[in-house]
């Protein structure tokens, strides 16, 4: 996996600062950024919902016959799967969201999404309340005894979040007897609950409790995704820092019922041609991109 420079980061969010704060006198920090990015922000792709389409899976035909597509998705995760107080959703994950839909046959206003935190995702999904799922999903075999998945769209891996002025926590080694917070259903929340890092876990249900646990000093570091931890930071650079240090592979992928295979190869080739005609550089540069990783290419999807 590789891993991303600082440099960039630093550069992205003086950019980002510049752009989102231009009415806040001297708070640069204090105010949570836009995520959507602010006015100069790259421009977003369009997707045009393709018509005749013909999938044989119970999901699409289902979906057809409501005339909407019901997408879960996270709604606190700035520049990934966040939503506004209008209710306006944004990042990367919507984009992947809109783009796959189009492929299906639905344009974004017969997308409805549907809040579904990692700790729910599996029965969500597994119980049809939800068609698809693209919310910093990491594909693995545990999963998809319940789900199955497309992708990878996405390399991430855990990482750690920490207060501006932390000191004593450079990496992953350095969590002994610290308090960290992760969520409930995460993978990174299973990996730091093994001995080896000797820390005392807080388990909430979202990333953003998390988040402002540690600026009220309540624990030690927060830890999931890098991408994810890029975001809060770029939102708050005066007071909080990613370490850096990826820990885990975190590959995205997007859930849907276990057995509609013909459903996952629909969206592995949507995933394919988008990835080839360049809406996926261009939504990744208007979302993801702003909180600090440059774009770089994801892994082989894992057709199944
Ligand atoms: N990608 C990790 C997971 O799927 C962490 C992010 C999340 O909780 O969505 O568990």
């Amino acid at each position: 996996m590789k891993l991303r420079k600082s440099a960039a980061v630093a550069i992205a969010v003086l950019a980002l600062t510049a752009t989102a704060c231009g009415g806040e006198s001297g708070t640069a920090g204090d105010k949570p950024k836009d995520p959507a990015g602010g006015k100069n922000a790259p421009k977003l792709p369009t997707y045009t919902a393709a018509k005749d389409v013909k999938i044989d899976s119970p999901v699409v035909k289902k979906a057809k016959s409501v005339g909407k597509l019901t997408i879960g998705a996270k709604n606190d995760q700035p520049f990934l799967g966040f939503e506004d107080t209008d209710g306006k959703r944004s990042g990367f994950d919507v984009e992947i969201a809109k783009m796959v839909a189009a492929d299906l046959g639905f344009s974004p206003d017969q997308i409805t999404f549907k809040t579904v935190d990692s700790g729910v995702r599996e029965t969500t999904i597994s119980k049809g309340d939800v068609d698809l799922y693209v919310g910093t999903y990491t594909i693995n075999d545990e999963r998809k005894k319940q789900v199955g998945f497309a992708g990878p769209y996405f390399m991430a891996g855990a990482d750690l979040l920490v207060r501006k002025d932390e000191t004593t926590i450079n990496s992953s080694e350095d969590l002994k007897g610290k308090k960290v917070c992760s969520i409930v259903g995460s993978t990174p929340l299973q990996e730091i609950k093994k001995p080896k890092y000797g820390a005392k876990t807080v388990e909430l249900s979202k990333y953003s409790e998390c988040v402002q646990q540690l600026i009220n000093n309540e624990v030690d570091a927060v830890t999931t995704d890098d991408a994810i931890l890029k975001g809060y930071a770029a939102q708050r650079p005066t007071k909080l820092k990613v370490v850096g240090k990826p820990f885990t592979e975190e590959p995205y992928g997007i859930g849907m019922s276990k057995d509609d295979k013909a459903l996952r190869d629909a969206i592995n080739d949507s995933l394919e041609s988008h990835l080839k005609n360049g809406d996926y550089k261009k939504a990744y540069d208007a979302t993801l991109g702003l909180s600090g990783s440059p774009f770089s290419e994801p892994p082989a999807l894992e057709r199944y």
